[in-house]
Order: structure tokens, then C-alpha cells, then sequence
């Protein structure tokens, strides 16, 4: 004999409803609030945990120099090959521009000039692996000889990259003028136009890490240490940034 399924109809009034209703709301509030900058952390990490390291310049394009054939971008080649790995011992995954002496401009099929393809091979291999930020670097020149100091770059529109950018800039000031240097320098962080962070779809800062054209500055743009050091910095600049 088939028994008929025994239907409860709980009767619920109004009161009850809106109690219920209530507590939910204010659960979702209580959770929202004690987990938001945690899971914000977890979220990027767990996106996929790229960052792109951007090394400027390269092969036929040497960047500012010196007269005595000190080039930008050797000196950005090996600072980012130091970030790469600090960055490596955060957890992350690192994907680079370049790992070699050498110019992008043949990974772009755009019509325009050398300068803009290489440009846009980089905009090209930092969009497609949307990564949790990115971190160009480079070397500053000035006809000012006492000009000096680390300047991290970010887009006037980016909100993200201006945190990321004080964070940096925090960092290099303890880890690489107080300690390392024992000097009372200051690093600036500043909003610029630049291609490579308008035309990027993430977080990202562009990292001068210094002015080849002071002579204080030219002396440790030569020196190993320093280099290790500034990558060491930006490191804890971007895990402070996700916390
Ligand atoms: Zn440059």
C-alpha cells in the first residue's frame, strides 16, 4: 500500500520572517567585515599568483647610460633577476618580460616603430597573464648631477597601484636607506602617464631605482648588494601591500 507523503506546512508569520531575515543580514555584515582585507589577500594570491617582472630596455636598446658604457639595462636586468627570486620566496609565480640582453619588438605584429612594438610586446605578455600586479624597472637620469634617490611610478587612475607604490616606497626607505645605506634618504612615490601602466589592465608600478647621473647613486647602481637590497624591498613592499 503506497503511503502518502506527509506534507509539514510550517506557518510562518510576518514577525518571524522579518526576524530571520534580520540575522542574516547582520551575520552577512559581521562576516563581511572581520574577513574583508584577509580574503582580499587570499584572493589575489590565490588568482593565480603571477607577478610580471618587466626589466626595461634591452638588446639594441640600451636605456640611459653613462659615458664610461654603463648601461640601464643591464642594471635592470639584474635587479630584476634578484626581485624574481625574493618574489619566488613569497610564494609567487613570476613571469618575465625578458631573462636575456635582448628587445621585444619581434613579439609584436603592430605597424609602428621599434620602440612602440617592444613597448607593446610587454603591454601584450603583462595583460595576457593577468597577474595579481606587475613591476617594471628602470633607471632615472637627470641634467640635475645632485638629482637622486628611488622613484616608484604608478597611473593617476589607479588607486590599487598608488597603494602598491606608497608600499614599496615604505619599504626601500627602512630596508634600503636606513639599514643598508645608514643615510636619512627619502624615496618618492609619484602618479605619471607612462604607457606601460595606461595601457595595462592590473596593478602595476613602475621602479626607478636610482639616478645614473649622481655620482652616489652611479656608485650603487654598480654595487651587487644594492641591487639584492632594492629587490629585497619591493618584495616586502608588495606583501605588505596584500595584507
Ligand atoms: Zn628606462
Amino acid at each position: 500500500m503506497k503511503r502518502k507523503p506527509r506534507i509539514y506546512v510550517i506557518k510562518l508569520n510576518r514577525k518571524l520572517i522579518l526576524a530571520l531575515l534580520g540575522s542574516i543580514i547582520f551575520l552577512v555584515i559581521i562576516i563581511s567585515f572581520f574577513s574583508n582585507s584577509k580574503s582580499r589577500s587570499i584572493f589575489k594570491y590565490n588568482s593565480n599568483g603571477v607577478i610580471v617582472v618587466d626589466p626595461g630596455h634591452g638588446g639594441i636598446d640600451g636605456g640611459t647610460s653613462d659615458k664610461d658604457g654603463l648601461l640601464e639595462k643591464d642594471i635592470n636586468l639584474d635587479t630584476s633577476l634578484y626581485l624574481k627570486q625574493e618574489l619566488i620566496k613569497e610564494g609567487f609565480n613570476i613571469v618575465m618580460t625578458r631573462e636575456a640582453d635582448e628587445s621585444l619588438e619581434d613579439f609584436s605584429s603592430i605597424n609602428a616603430s621599434r620602440y612602440r612594438r617592444d613597448l607593446n610586446a610587454r603591454k601584450t605578455i603583462i595583460n595576457k597573464n593577468k597577474p595579481v600586479a606587475f613591476i617594471s624597472i628602470h633607471v632615472n637620469s637627470s641634467k640635475n648631477p645632485s638629482a637622486r634617490g628611488i622613484q616608484v611610478y604608478y597611473h593617476p587612475n589607479s588607486s590599487e597601484s598608488e597603494k602598491l607604490a606608497k608600499s614599496i616606497c615604505d619599504s626601500i626607505d627602512v630596508n634600503v636607506y636606513k639599514n643598508f645605506l645608514k643615510e636619512d634618504l627619502k624615496s618618492t612615490y609619484l602618479p605619471y602617464d607612462y604607457f606601460i601602466l595606461r595601457e595595462t589592465e592590473c596593478v602595476g608600478v613602475l621602479v626607478e631605482i636610482g639616478f645614473i647621473t649622481n655620482l652616489e647613486d652611479k656608485a650603487l647602481l654598480k654595487n651587487d648588494k644594492y641591487k639584492e637590497k632594492v629587490a629585497y624591498s619591493i618584495r616586502k613592499g608588495v606583501g605588505k601591500w596584500l595584507e
